[in-house]
């Protein structure tokens, strides 16, 4: 088992909220929650953070940006939200286990 948190979460080693899963990507609640509703959307295959993607990586990368609006719908953020991806130290990257975090307060 690897060292990193995110992985330990896709193993259900680390138990987190889950709110979306599927072959290639998974969803939890933040657990430090920056606004009403925060999810972290992340690859199940372990990569560093988006400084070590490849051209290789192209599908997953798009595929997380396409299910991100599919599960803020659900998470009642039709109306909109914010995404942000910390990227490196530099960047404010904190767990090294690439995510995109999506940010909102649902709407009536
Ligand atoms: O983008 P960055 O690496 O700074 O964010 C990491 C995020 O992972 C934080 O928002 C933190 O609250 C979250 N986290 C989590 N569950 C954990 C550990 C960290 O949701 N077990």
């Amino acid at each position: 088992m690897s060292d990193c948190l995110f992985c330990k979460i896709v193993a259900g080693v680390i138990p987190a909220k889950v709110i979306y899963e599927d072959d290639d990507v998974l969803a939890f609640n933040d657990i430090r929650p920056a606004a009403p509703v925060h999810f972290l959307l992340i690859p199940k295959r372990h990569i560093e953070s988006l400084l070590t993607t490849t051209m290789e990586d192209q599908a997953l990368l798009g595929k997380m940006l396409a299910v991100a609006p599919i599960i803020a719908r659900e998470q009642g953020l039709g109306a909109g939200f914010k995404t942000a991806i910390n990227t490196g130290l530099a960047g404010g990257q904190e767990v090294f286990h690439l995510h995109l975090h999506v940010l909102g307060t649902p709407q009536e």
